[in-house]
């Protein structure tokens, strides 16, 4: 067995996709999948924007792996880093008081691009980790300033803070898992193609007022925090008016409830900036992240934590056996040096913008309502009916795995649908003739998309 491009390949196997997937079938469940998918993509290698299956097919890479490989595929640096640091001490405990130089210098790392207001760093293992932890730490501050009863949190509906049981929280529960502790105060998403959601009103102005009222209701006195996706991503790919953020923080802000800026897949570049809350001139309390912030290289994540709130929180338990792991650290940083010394937040912005220059071409396609985006977090929002809006994927669920196999089997390519809207995220690093690639592929399908049918012709 030999991938396509001839390099010697770690995976080399004589297995076929079929062996594998069967082998799959048999031991792996998949989050989101079927349990038996014979159409299953069996990936070995990647490099940049390029990945490979077992058998040596290649496919551009408009994914990302959960929309996190910023710096791309198969950087031998970072394996080099990881290897070197595991070999001189992969992990200790930065519990009590233990520490250690990598996380030390990849924490001053987060902070020095963070908003002026942040000054530390809570360390843990992933996005959801960070979220229900930013849960905990919200109520836990206004404990400790004698207001126990602000509990309550106000999220916008749809948004996604992951999966822990306070993540079910912060979504309002969740089908088959009971009764959720609490239960969040939801509101409208800033969502500007659904017009019909703010009653013909300015989308702002709609959504300040409802905040206010919803304050006005449950009483400031019981609200610990509002939780926001800064570009709503697991929604559509959907970035707020500029106005938006400003005007909610500050009703917040004159309330004393806490604002947590859930960056886990808009940082490091994703949406174009280090922190996108920089863009939006925010000075959250606390900022969650993962994804991008070690590229996928290792499994991390952290919160950002303003100098009040931390002060405020010093001392509080959390964090876990591995928090401030040394090899995460070590990785995270470097992955953080290529971005900068490689200028893929630049790249994000431009690639960004000829996705949604070249993507605009296919509105005159009867299946596509909206295109939007905010550096390379791309959405193509997919109707049945560009009056009302309706969703395609709702009318013809099938269509959702169609269009996800042809793009990948007909063109090679490989992204994600998700909320009715056709995902664009690949690695920092595609290239532009990568990004025509992508948009000729998912143009040459929805334009064979029948709209009655919810067949590809
Ligand atoms: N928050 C947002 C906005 C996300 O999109 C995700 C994952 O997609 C998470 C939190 C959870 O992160 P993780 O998958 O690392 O647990």
């Amino acid at each position: 067995f030999h991938c396509a491009h001839k390099e010697p390949c770690m995976a080399a196997t004589n297995s076929t996709a079929t062996d594998w997937a069967r082998r799959d079938a048999r031991v792996v469940q998949h989050p989101h999948g079927d349990a038996a998918d014979p159409d299953r993509l069996v990936l070995v290698r990647g490099k940049g924007s390029t990945l490979w299956d077992v058998e040596g097919r290649e496919y551009i890479d408009a994914h990302a792996g959960a929309w996190l490989t910023q710096v791309g595929h198969g950087r031998e640096e970072l394996a080099k880093v990881a290897a070197e640091q595991m070999s001189a001490l992969a992990h200790f405990t930065i519990m009590n008081d233990f520490a250690n130089p990598p996380t030390i210098e990849f924490c001053e790392k987060l902070v020095e691009r963070a908003p002026k207001n942040i000054a530390k760093v809570r360390l843990m293992g992933s996005g959801s980790e960070a979220d229900d932890e930013a849960l905990q730490l919200v109520r836990l501050f206004h404990y400790r300033r004698g207001q126990p009863q602000r509990t309550k949190i106000l999220v916008l509906r749809g948004s996604y803070h992951g999966r822990t049981y306070g993540g079910a929280e912060l979504a309002g529960g969740r089908p088959g898992i009971g009764e959720v502790p609490d239960g969040a105060i939801m509101l409208t998403p800033p969502w500007p193609y659904h017009a019909e959601l703010f009653g013909g009103e300015n989308l702002t102005d709609f959504c300040v007022r409802e905040l206010e009222q919803a304050i006005a209701r449950v009483g400031a006195e019981n609200i610990a925090a509002m939780f926001g996706e800064l570009v709503m991503g697991p929604a559509g790919m959907i970035p707020a008016p500029d106005d938006y953020w400003p005007r909610m923080v500050e009703v917040l802000r004159s309330h004393g409830i806490l604002f947590v800026a859930d960056e886990v897949v808009t940082a490091f570049g994703r949406a174009g900036a280090w922190y996108t809350s920089l863009d939006y001139h925010l000075a959250p309390d606390i900022i969650v992240l993962a994804k991008g912030i070690a590229s996928g290289y290792v499994p991390l994540g952290a919160l950002l934590l303003d100098g009040d709130v931390a002060d405020v929180l010093d001392g509080a338990s959390g964090g876990g056996s591995y928090a401030g792991h040394l090899m995460a650290s070590a990785v995270a940083s470097a992955n953080i040096d290529i971005i900068e010394r490689e200028n893929l937040l630049e790249a994000s912005r431009l690639r960004g913008a000829q996705f949604l220059e070249e993507l605009r071409e296919l509105l005159n396609l009867p299946v596509v309502g909206d295109v939007r985006g905010r550096g390379l977090m791309v959405g193509v929002e997919l109707v049945s009916d560009k009056t009302t809006r309706q969703p395609l994927l709702d009318r013809f669920p099938n269509l959702k795995k169609d269009i996800d196999r042809f793009v990948r089997t007909r063109h090679g390519v490989i992204l994600g649908i998700h909320g009715g809207t056709i995902a664009l995220t690949p690695p920092l690093v595609i290239t532009p003739r990568e990004v025509s690639r992508v948009v000729d592929a998912v143009g040459d399908t929805l334009a064979r998309v029948n709209i009655h049918t919810g067949r590809i012709d």
